[in-house]
């Protein structure tokens, strides 16, 4: 049975942990969107490890990892990654393969990011500066360059020369010369082949075998380029159809959804976040949640977890069920409210809007539940949260539509709780985490 596990709000969900938690019990996890913007945390043992491009399945050791082509390639980054998880001890070896159809970042890409960003000026996205959106935009315009196209090195040269010159006249200070970015990517998809392959025939012979699937995705739904709050969106389907398109594997080769949720929600950069704390409170749920970038050290939004966000997420990704977050970083909080709907004038919104001049004037309806002041912090079984923590989880489970699968009381993989009562025992039968 092959799982998508994936964001159900504006990314930074803790996606890594659940991800690096459910891994043993898969052969393969495939990343199918984004590029080195996510930023995967994952302790282990005390030991803190940040991912951006590869799959936190590496650190398992046997377990094969997947860059699908939906994802954009910044060959340095990779190879920054590769050797960072050979210090720490972790050899990738022939456990990683990258799509030959993935289309690569290059140096140009990143240049265009910052000079785009900076065009905005008030209207900046807040987008990482890594190059990801250039990238997604010559891949659609049709002109960009994937990893099987650095073996062709004639039809590469011609390829790069005419894109430079193109970028040149766009950045007209910091003039690159195409022969350096040609040489560059020359060694690196020397350095990359050994990596490279056809990852739809991969994944569908790993699936005739009977070898279990997880695939990931990056940020969140309501950063999805299509279903998210555009234009402060990402530039790649974050939500489950990216899935298909960022593997080539057919929607029937999902089999299940689990959605990633934060007992509160958070998003980095700019764009409507309508639970959004700005004072104190705002305040609190930063430094005990340590809402600060994976990626970039940004300071992340807080505010109130909001229902109308992820009862959308539920529904355009079909999610089964949710494992919530970060409980523990609410614990001694007095009350927490809880986004029902969006008020506009006389009117209650129930579903998120498209237009975002409309969500602009939006005031949150909260409902308020009392806090517990018993420590969630490393609890393992449902039975043992605070009585006040457990009416909350039930009532986000009526607002949300789905159950709560799985609950994370802390950074580290023992401390959560899997429901022995949910979809998640049907899911990972032989789980190890002690639960309900
Ligand atoms: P991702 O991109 O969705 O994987 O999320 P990030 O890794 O950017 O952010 C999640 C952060 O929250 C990481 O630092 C995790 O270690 C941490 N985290 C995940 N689950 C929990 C939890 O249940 N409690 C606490 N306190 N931290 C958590």
């Amino acid at each position: 049975m092959n799982i998508a596990v994936l964001g159900a709000q504006w990314g930074d969900e803790g996606k890594g942990k659940i991800v690096d938690l459910l891994t043993p019990h898969f052969g393969v996890v495939a990343r199918y969107q984004g590029g080195h913007n996510a930023g995967h945390t994952v302790y282990v043992h005390g030991k803190k490890f940040v991912l951006h491009l590869i799959p936190s399945g590496i650190l398992h050791p046997g377990v094969r990892c997947v860059i699908g082509n939906g994802v954009v390639v910044d060959p340095q980054a990779l190879f920054t990654e590769i050797d960072e998880l050979a210090r720490l001890g972790i050899e990738v070896g022939d456990r990683l393969v990258i799509s030959e159809k993935a289309h690569l970042i290059l140096p140009y890409h990143r240049e265009l990011d910052v000079l785009s960003e900076a065009r905005r000026g008030e209207r900046r996205i807040g987008t990482t500066s890594r190059g990801i959106g250039p990238a997604y935009e010559d891949k659609i315009g049709r002109r960009g360059i994937r990893v099987c196209d650095l073996v062709d090195t004639k039809a590469l040269a011609d390829e790069v020369r005419e894109n430079v010159h193109a970028r040149n006249q766009i950045i007209k200070d910091n003039k690159m010369d195409w022969r350096a970015v040609y040489e560059r990517l020359l060694a690196d998809g020397e350095r990359m082949r050994r990596w490279t392959g056809d990852v739809s025939l991969m994944l569908a012979e790993a699936m005739q075998q009977g070898t279990r699937i997880l695939v990931e995705g990056a940020q969140g739904t309501m950063l999805d380029i299509d279903h998210g709050t555009y234009p402060f969106v990402t530039s790649s389907n974050a939500s489950v159809g990216g899935a298909c398109t960022g593997l080539g594997i057919p929607p029937k080769a999902v089999h299940g959804v689990l959605g990633v949720a934060k007992a509160y929600t958070t998003r980095v950069g700019e764009g409507p976040l309508p639970t959004e704390l700005h004072g104190e409170m705002g305040e609190r749920l930063r430094e005990s949640g340590q809402e600060y970038g994976a990626s970039t050290g940004r300071p992340r939004r807080c505010g109130w977890y909001d229902a109308v966000a992820v009862r959308y997420a539920v529904r355009v990704n079909g999610i089964d069920a949710l494992a919530l977050t970060k409980l523990d970083v609410l614990d001694g909080l007095p009350s927490i409210d809880i986004c029902t709907g969006y008020a506009v004038g006389s009117r209650t919104l129930t579903e998120f809007p498209a237009d975002l001049n409309t969500v602009g004037p939006c005031e949150p309806v909260y409902e308020s539940w009392p806090g517990w002041t018993t420590p969630t912090r490393g609890v393992t079984r449902f039975e043992d949260l605070p009585v006040e923590a457990r009416r909350y989880i039930a009532r986000l489970e009526e607002v949300s539509g789905v159950p709560m699968a799985i609950v994370s009381t802390g950074t580290d993989r023992t401390e959560t709780i899997i429901r022995r009562d949910s979809i998640a025992a049907q899911w990972f039968p032989d789980v190890s985490v002690s639960a309900v």
